[in-house]
This record gives structure tokens, C-alpha cells and sequence, in this order.
């Protein structure tokens, strides 16, 4: 068995990790206990990465191989790489030939090794000769990379995780970082359990797990950031709380500002945001007069039309007080993606170059120039990634390399997403993962490496680098994505010396020499010495001993007079403010399992045990306005689409608001329109509306309305499959999926393979569709039991299996028609109880269950598999206070006490069944 530490590909906390292999298979992970950023320990997405790399889901899930498509929507058939590249290099040369280098472009990723993304980088500028690149960090972080930029000068968050330890006050807003970011977020209860007298301020619109840590949670209304912010300095300045020194040595622009927040008075603050004035004061308070205070920020602030005046006019605060450059202080954005501050280094946008360079700065492009060997950097900004498809969808972009990310899920305004990678006349597509909605839209697909099989670095959102190290071979054809990028620039431009790479260090290397004298300086990095001191932070110029781990300590920043800058943005509201036809605010973001688009994540069933199906939740007398009961299908409609899918009370949803998880793409849920449209899962109704400066969309607000579906005809189909053919026969029914109003399909089971899939429209399909639905779940086997009546549209098929103990069990079952009475199978089939009646009594529309059969808890620990219900029985006998609680049901059940990200949610739930009460107002 080997070890080889690398890193998780998740989240931007980049943890280590230690993976076990044979060489040929990974068999295990666990945390890396050297590695700074998680010191061992792993969130339940990293402790369960093995598993999402077994041959099963390789088979499966992989792309392996070059494959082709004569013709959109024909069928992928496999060519070999020299054919791949010919045809990519022939199809991008005419594009650029007959239109110029503007009509291609690049959409790259986050989840790249900065390797891949400097050669990506400079393809594009450096040899096609077009700025058109850019990267889902737009969707992500450009919010903050502007923000930073404007206030400090330059692109560095300030702090480093060690702060959390320092910090007398935590300002955690737009994050839900119980979720995002769970290991920084286990820090976080460490500080405060080890500190109880540090405190935390959340500000949410939701009440999220994280807000469950805070001594003071602001639930701002949605996209009220800014004039919050604005209040608190309002109330800093009246109270005498800003700091005079630090703001005469260090800053410039006071004075602009003070002018502009004037107006934002108490009284106009509570009413804008929707709080009360004296936890504004207390918040300012807390802020200001503590010794040391840390912002944590991240989508919240940065996915919205104002995203660079929220970074910056929370900087601002940071500055106004003198909390910065110190242990335990300043503005600290996380990064969403596990290498979205790599991308930032090498200028991996449309508008930056290398090592934090401006495209728009003629000096800046004329050393890049001179560093890569070429006459010049085209000076012509490039298009970012809202105005990159919108450009293919109008016809001025012709041909796109997508490389290891999935617009057809993650992009805003999937109309426009999908018009343009029909219209584009052609589309190449590098990926891991055969089963993401882009792939099934490329004209190329070429196989890369992933996690476990990648070799180069990453930087954490604490500046920290990182080395990805590979502990298995790649598969298939598989090549690393910096090698198919230097390969491609080879057929190009054939002679072509600018990519004289051959492992990933000299790529590196390269990129290193472009930071010499810049704020990331790293010449005094090397790979040698990242393998025998391990990861490090950066500034680490040459000479240096070690990396930098805090920013401006000395006051000076990277700005012409060395002084940092205050920036006066007036509040703005939403870019779609609520209005009588769309009452409500609908927000997005993360489930504590899921990652993404779910490429990775979703190939286990196991990680949908906590939120096992796409849903609106909504606060409860909502629900009742409406007339929802949980389940029930509702339509959620925004200007750009309508999308259907269950309906769910949660208390942590405000009244107006609505929440849907950003993961659900058309791979899990998928139907049709009003008007017969395709619909592409939640950004079918999310904004393209985007912020000026730093162009990253609103995701995280549009205005909605909700209304409830009245569908008479209903659908739940379940099976468990053999390990090696259960994605693929998700696959076969997501293709079935736009066939129907609504439809969700996903995995569940924790030891087997399950798939479900649950539908509803106005009247029975057509038995055709029926039929492929059953036969993708084996329900076509010919020991299967049947009852139907076309008439009434009523269709039942069931499946019986053996269990170990030699009772009969249920291996798949169908009912269509009129389910409601019969929900109790699905328990039946997931627990794997016995079937304790003849089986073709299940057969009878109205059924009822052979024995009490209680819906199963939802899963809250996803390491021990210990349910809600569990926690509630044990929970309701047990005695002490909150703390005794909670250490009974951990020492009884084992939840929370492996990689801890179910804690925040046991902790609400001890709270919640002390002090039903108390949960609402805290
Ligand atoms: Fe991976 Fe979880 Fe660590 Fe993020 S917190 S890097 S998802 S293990």
C-alpha cells in the first residue's frame, strides 16, 4: 500500500490529504495531519473522495477517451488524440482565419492546477492573440479580486486561517461556511469554545448553520450589504469608534466617504436591511472596539450586481478602524473553488494578466510580452464569462474550449447558456466527467485527469501553495490539462516555441519568474522545496526564509503612494427588486455534501442522505399561504423560465424568501416549461444581471413567484442496481427526463446503489416512455410483478429480490397514477425491510402498509448514518444542559465525532428541542 499526500479538490480551505493505493486503485483517504490549512482532519465531502474514485464510477462516470460528434445531438463516438487535436487545431485556425482571434474563446475553471492555467493563459494571449478567457472564479470570486484591488491594491486576502485563533470578534457574513467550508469552520468552534468571550456577528438572510454559532445574527434583507455597511461606519463615525491615526497614516478617501454615509442614519439602515437598530449599534461596537477583528466573506458579498461595493465597502470598515495588519484582523474572503487564487495568480480572467498584471495597464502587457517570448498582449479587453456566451448566442463567438467545468449547470440564464453552445460552430469540452449537461453539447470531448491522477500545485484561500500529487496512473487516454493545452498549441501553431514544457514544474517554474518583484513574489519557491517543507504561503520572495502570513503589517500598501484607498459606492438595491408578480426573493447556495455541479459528488448515493432530492424550501406559513404541504410540486418562476420541483418548510428561510441548493442542474432535474421550453435545472431562472466592475452575475438573488402545481398524474420509481450499471442508468433516465413537466432522478443508498426517480404531469405519458423508464431500472425483468389500468392511468410494476437472510425483499418498484397512499415503499425499499405480505397485494392502487412503515429520517451524520429521528428519540429522554446534551447523543450514537460537519446541525437540534422558542429569535 503507498501513501501520497496531495490535496482535496473541493472547497478553497484546501486541506491535505494522504491517499492510500495499490499503485493501479485508490483505496482510501484521510486527512493529512501536516498539512496547515486542516492539520488531519477532512469534511464529509474529502473523507469520502476514495470512494468517488472506484473502478466502478471510472467505468462509468469517466470520460476515457477522445470522443466526436459527427453532428449536435448525434450520438459521441470515440477517436483517437491525433485525429482529436487535428480537428480541434483545423476547426479553431478557420474560425480565426475568416473572423479574427475575437471569435474564439475560453471558459476555464477553478478546479484547474495553476499549471494548467498558465498554459491556458497563455494560448490565449499569448499565441491566438485574443484576451477571450475566462473562468468560472467569475461566478465565484472577481467580486473580491475588484475589491481588494480598489481598497488595497492589490489581490491578496490579508489574513490566514491562523486568525480565527487571534480574532475578539468574527464578522461572518455572506458565508455559510458550516457548510462551504467546513474544516475552517471546525477552527471556528474550536476559537470559540476555547474563547467564549470572542464574538460572533452573522449576518444572512437565511438562518444557516453558521448562524447557529453567532452571539448577534443580522438577518439582512437580500443584497442590503452595502448600505449595512454603510450604517455601521455611520455609527462608528457618531460614536467616536473609527480609528484617526490609522486613517490619516494609511488611507486616502476618508473624507468622500464620511460625506456619502452620512445619510445612512439608524433609522433608515433597520428599515432598508430589515434590522433593528440596536444590534446595528452592538455591531459596531463589537466591530470597532475590539481588539482584533476578522470579516470571513464569500458569495453572499461577491455573487451580486454590487459585488465590488460590498468587498470594498466592508474593506472600508476594516480600514476605519485600524483592523488590519495585525494577528486576528482584516478582511478575509474565502475562495469557493480549490484553486480559484491560482487562477488569480497567472491572470487567468479576461480582463488581468500574470502575477496579478492589468490587461489594461500598456506596461503590464509589455513584460508579459517580454516574459513569454511574443511581440505583444493584445490591449482589446477580453470578454468575461456572462458576455463570453452571450457573444457565442448572438453569433460573434464561434468557436469555445470549455475545460473542466460545466456552464450548461453553473452559469446564470441558461437559455441564453444553451443558445449559445448550440449556436457556436464548434465546441470543444475538456473534462473528467462524461455526465455533465456541457458534455452532452460539445462537438469534442477530450479526456482529462482529476483528482488522484493530477500532478502540479493549488493555492488556498490563505495564499498557501500547495502540491497536487498523483497516486495512480491516468486512465484511459486520459491526459493532464496542461499537456492537452500544449498539445493543442502544437497543432495551432506547429513550430510554435512558446510551451517548451514537459512536466508540470517547468510550467510552474515559468510562472514563478513572472511574480519576481511583484506583490506574490515567489522566487525563493521551488517544487524542491514545497516537498521538504511542505505547503507554503505567499509572498515568498528569493531570499526569503518563509512566506508571508499576514499582509501589511507595516501599514503600506501595494498602491502608487503606498497608501490604501477608502471607495464611496452609494447603495444600489437588487437588480430585480420584488415587485407584486414576483413577491419573493429567491437566494441559492450549498448543501454541506455537495460540491458543484456534482460531477464528483454525485456518483455517490451516499452524499444524498442528507438532502436526498432537489427542493424549494420556503418558511412554513409561506407553505401555508400557498397551500403547499412538503412534497407537493411547486412552480417557481422568474422573467427568464418556470421550474417545478417539490416544495419544503424550513425555518431558516425568511418570510418573501425562498431558497433552492445552487447543485441541482438538468443532470437531476429537468421537465419542460410553460411553453414547452427544456428547463436546466436552477439557473434556468437565475439573473445574468451582474455587478460593473468585477462582472460576476447575481446568483444569489432573483425576484420570483411560487406558485402550486396542480399535476394530477404522479410518478415514483426506485431500484436498487448493481454497483457497475447504476450511473449509467441514470444517464439513460436523464436523457428521459425533459420528456416530462417534472422530473428529478438521483442516487440514494449507502452500502448499494440505488437510483430514484419521481415525476408528475397534468395526464399519464405515453406507455412508451413509461417502458424505457422501467426498463433503465431492470423493471423489465420477467419476474416482475404488473397492474394496469390505462384508463384511469394507474400503473404499478414491482420487483422482488432475495435478502441474505433468505426472506424476500423489494428489489425495484414503479407506481404511476395516484401515489400518494402508497409513499410508504419507498421506506420499504431503502431500509430493505422484509416484505411481509404477498407482493402482488403491493400491486393494488391504495395499498396500505403491511406494517407500521415510518418515512425515513433524513440523514444527518453522513459518517455513522445516524437519522434525524434517531437524534430526536435519543434527544427527548436525554437529560443536562445544552453542552451534556449533545456530548450524550455524540458518546451514544457516535454522530459529529468523526469529520464533524454534521455538528452544527446536532448542536441546532439540541438547541431546538431544549428551547423550541429560543430558535427563532436568535
Ligand atoms: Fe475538502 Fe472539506 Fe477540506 Fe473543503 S473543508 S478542502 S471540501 S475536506
Amino acid at each position: 500500500m503507498n501513501d501520497t499526500r496531495s490535496t482535496c479538490p473541493y472547497c478553497g480551505v484546501g486541506c491535505g490529504v494522504i491517499i492510500e493505493s495499490d499503485g493501479a486503485r485508490i483505496t482510501g483517504v484521510r486527512g493529512d495531519p501536516d498539512h496547515p490549512a486542516n492539520f488531519g482532519r477532512l469534511c464529509s465531502k474529502g473523507a469520502t473522495l476514495h470512494l468517488t474514485a472506484s473502478p466502478a464510477i471510472t467505468a462509468q462516470a469517466r470520460l476515457l477517451y477522445p470522443m466526436q460528434r459527427a453532428s449536435r445531438g448525434a450520438p459521441a463516438q470515440r477517436v483517437g488524440w491525433d485525429d482529436a487535436l487535428d480537428t480541434a487545431a483545423r476547426r479553431f485556425n478557420a474560425v480565426i482565419d475568416t473572423h479574427g482571434p475575437d471569435a474564439v474563446g475560453f471558459y476555464v475553471s477553478g478546479q484547474l492546477l495553476t499549471e494548467d492555467y498558465y498554459v491556458f493563459n497563455k494560448l490565449a494571449k499569448g499565441l491566438i492573440g485574443t484576451n477571450n478567457i475566462d473562468t468560472n472564479s467569475r461566478l465565484c470570486m472577481s467580486s473580491a479580486v475588484a475589491g481588494y484591488k480598489k481598497t488595497l491594491g492589490a489581490d491578496a486576502p490579508p489574513a490566514c486561517y491562523d486568525d480565527v485563533n487571534h480574532a475578539d470578534c468574527l464578522f461572518i457574513i455572506g458565508s455559510n461556511a458550516a457548510y462551504a467550508h467546513p474544516v475552517l469552520f471546525r477552527r471556528i468552534e474550536d476559537a470559540k469554545r476555547a474563547r467564549p468571550d470572542m464574538k460572533v456577528i452573522v449576518a444572512d438572510p437565511r438562518r444557516t448553520d453558521t448562524a447557529g454559532l453567532a452571539d448577534l445574527y443580522l438577518p439582512l434583507q437580500p443584497g442590503t450589504d452595502v448600505m449595512l455597511f454603510h450604517g455601521l461606519l455611520h455609527l462608528m463615525l457618531w460614536e467616536g469608534w473609527t480609528d484617526n491615526a490609522y486613517i490619516a497614516q494609511h488611507t486616502t478617501g476618508f473624507d468622500a466617504l464620511k460625506q456619502l454615509v452620512r445619510d445612512a442614519t439608524p433609522a433608515r439602515v433597520a428599515q432598508v436591511c430589515g434590522l433593528r437598530e440596536e444590534d446595528l449599534l452592538t455591531a459596531a461596537r463589537w466591530f470597532a472596539l475590539s481588539p482584533a477583528t476578522l470579516s470571513l466573506y464569500c458569495q453572499g458579498l461577491n455573487q451580486s450586481r454590487s459585488g465590488t461595493a460590498k468587498n470594498a465597502s466592508l474593506i472600508n470598515l476594516h480600514l476605519a478602524t485600524g483592523q488590519i495588519g495585525k494577528p486576528g484582523a482584516g478582511p478575509f474572503s474565502l475562495t469557493g473553488q480549490p484553486n480559484a487564487m491560482g487562477g488569480r495568480e497567472v491572470g487567468g480572467l479576461a480582463n488581468l494578466l500574470s502575477a496579478h498584471r492589468d490587461l489594461a495597464n500598456p506596461a503590464h502587457r509589455a513584460e508579459v510580452a517580454a516574459l513569454w517570448g511574443v511581440p505583444d498582449v493584445p490591449a482589446k479587453p477580453g470578454l468575461t464569462a456572462v458576455e463570453l456566451f452571450e457573444a457565442a448566442a448572438d453569433g460573434a463567438v464561434k468557436a469555445l474550449w470549455i475545460a473542466c467545468t460545466n456552464p450548461a449547470q453553473s452559469m446564470p440564464d441558461q437559455a441564453t447558456v444553451r443558445r449559445a453552445l448550440q449556436r457556436a460552430e464548434f465546441v470543444v469540452v475538456q473534462e473528467a466527467f462524461l455526465t455533465t449537461a456541457t458534455a452532452d453539447l460539445a462537438d469534442l470531448l477530450l479526456p482529462a485527469t482529476t483528482w488522484g491522477e493530477k500532478d502540479g500545485t493549488v493555492t488556498n484561500s490563505e495564499r498557501r501553495i500547495t502540491r497536487v500529487r498523483p497516486a495512480i496512473p491516468a486512465p484511459g487516454e486520459t491526459r493532464h490539462d496542461w499537456r492537452i493545452g500544449v498539445d493543442f498549441a502544437q497543432r495551432l501553431r506547429p513550430g510554435n516555441v512558446l510551451f517548451p514544457y514537459h512536466t508540470p514544474e517547468s510550467v510552474w517554474n515559468e510562472h514563478r519568474e513572472s511574480t519576481r518583484g511583484r506583490d506574490l513574489d515567489i522566487t525563493g519557491l521551488s517544487y524542491a522545496l514545497l516537498e521538504q517543507q511542505g505547503p507554503q504561503q505567499w509572498p515568498f520572495a528569493q531570499g526569503a526564509s518563509q512566506g508571508r502570513e499576514r499582509l501589511y503589517e507595516d501599514g503600506v500598501f501595494p498602491t502608487a503612494d503606498g497608501r490604501a484607498r477608502f471607495v464611496a459606492t452609494p447603495y444600489q438595491p437588487v437588480a430585480e427588486p420584488r415587485q407584486s408578480s414576483f413577491p419573493f426573493s429567491l437566494t441559492t447556495g450549498r448543501l454541506r455534501d455537495q460540491w458543484h455541479g456534482m460531477s464528483r459528488t454525485g456518483t455517490l448515493g451516499r452524499l444524498f442522505g442528507h438532502v436526498a432530492e432537489p427542493c424549494v424550501e420556503l418558511h412554513p406559513q409561506e407553505m401555508a399561504r400557498l397551500s403547499l404541504a412538503n412534497g407537493d410540486i411547486a412552480e417557481v418562476t422568474s422573467k427568464r423560465g418556470t421550474l417545478r420541483l417539490p416544495a419544503r418548510a424550513s425555518e431558516s428561510v425568511a418570510l418573501t424568501q425562498a431558497f433552492i441548493a445552487m447543485h441541482w442542474g438538468a443532470e437531476y432535474l429537468s421537465g419542460r416549461g410553460k411553453d414547452g421550453e427544456p428547463i436546466a435545472g436552477i439557473n434556468a431562472i437565475t439573473t445574468s444581471a451582474h455587478c460593473p466592475d468585477s462582472k460576476q452575475p447575481e446568483l444569489k438573488h432573483a425576484a420570483v413567484r411560487i406558485e402550486r402545481a396542480e399535476q394530477a398524474w404522479t410518478l415514483l420509481a426506485m431500484a436498487w442496481l448493481p454497483e457497475a450499471n447504476a450511473i449509467s442508468a441514470r444517464e439513460t433516465l436523464r436523457q428521459l427526463l425533459p420528456e416530462l413537466p417534472f422530473a428529478l432522478c438521483v442516487p440514494f443508498g449507502r452500502e448499494r446503489s440505488g437510483v430514484l426517480l419521481r415525476a408528475s404531469a397534468a395526464e399519464a405519458p405515453s406507455p412508451d416512455l413509461l417502458a424505457r423508464i422501467e426498463a433503465a431500472l431492470g423493471l423489465n425483468d420477467s419476474g416482475a410483478l404488473r397492474y394496469e389500468d390505462a384508463r384511469a392511468g394507474q400503473r404499478r410494476v414491482v420487483l422482488r429480490e432475495q435478502r441474505a437472510d433468505g426472506q424476500p425483499g423489494l428489489r425495484a418498484f414503479l407506481i404511476a397514477g395516484d401515489t400518494r397512499a402508497q409513499t410508504w415503499l419507498k421506506p420499504l425499499l431503502e431500509d430493505e425491510q422484509p416484505l411481509a405480505i404477498d407482493a402482488r397485494l403491493l400491486l393494488l392502487p391504495g395499498a396500505q402498509a403491511p406494517v407500521a412503515m415510518p418515512a425515513r429520517g433524513r440523514q444527518v451524520c453522513t459518517c455513522f448514518d445516524v437519522s434525524e429521528d434517531a437524534i430526536q428519540a435519543h434527544l427527548a429522554q436525554a437529560d443536562g444542559d445544552d453542552a451534556e446534551r449533545l456530548a450524550s447523543l455524540q458518546a451514544t450514537l457516535r454522530c459529529g465525532t468523526n469529520c464533524g460537519s454534521c455538528v452544527p446541525e446536532l448542536q441546532r437540534l439540541v438547541r431546538l428541542s431544549a428551547h423550541p422558542a429560543a430558535e427563532a429569535t436568535i
